[in-house]
């Protein structure tokens, strides 16, 4: 690796770790749109497409329950909505630390195992991929 490879990749690094505070903040600011009447517990996401669009999810409850819906996947199914397949990364934020629940890791892990996953722990920033907080995740085999 070349000198100028290095202050390439820093450079990339660099950006990439702005566009992911940028995600994180997206998804602070979809926290505000949260409908939680029942638990109170508000959470916002924030997925990034491959061509470097934004789209936000809150979490979604109802009165009956199971038919809540986390935030995560709504910024992905609205996503999916307007077309968009390709996705490089999803920030998720709750009031105390929160990190996707299996069922989101799963839908996450979908459309790649390359996702990053964005998250704050103890007021650090995580970035794990998807196959690391769902290791050995389910596909159908196409062939
Ligand atoms: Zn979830």
């Amino acid at each position: 690796m070349g000198p100028e490879t290095f202050i390439y990749t820093l450079a990339l690094l660099r950006r990439m770790r702005k566009d992911y505070m940028r995600l994180l903040d997206f998804a602070k600011d979809a926290m505000a749109n949260a409908y939680a009447p029942y638990s109170g517990f508000v959470v916002g996401a924030a997925v990034l497409t491959a061509d470097g669009m934004v789209f936000t999810g809150s979490n979604v409850e109802n009165a009956s329950y199971g038919l809540s819906i986390c935030a995560e996947r709504v910024a992905i199914t609205k996503a999916l909505s307007e077309g968009k397949k390709e996705f490089v990364a999803i920030a998720v934020v709750g009031r105390a630390g929160v990190t996707p629940c299996g069922a989101c890791r799963q839908f996450i892990y979908e459309f790649g195992a390359g996702i990053d996953v964005i998250y704050l722990n103890d007021g650090k920033t995580v970035v794990k991929k998807i196959s690391e907080l769902l290791p050995e995740g389910f596909t159908l085999k196409r062939s």
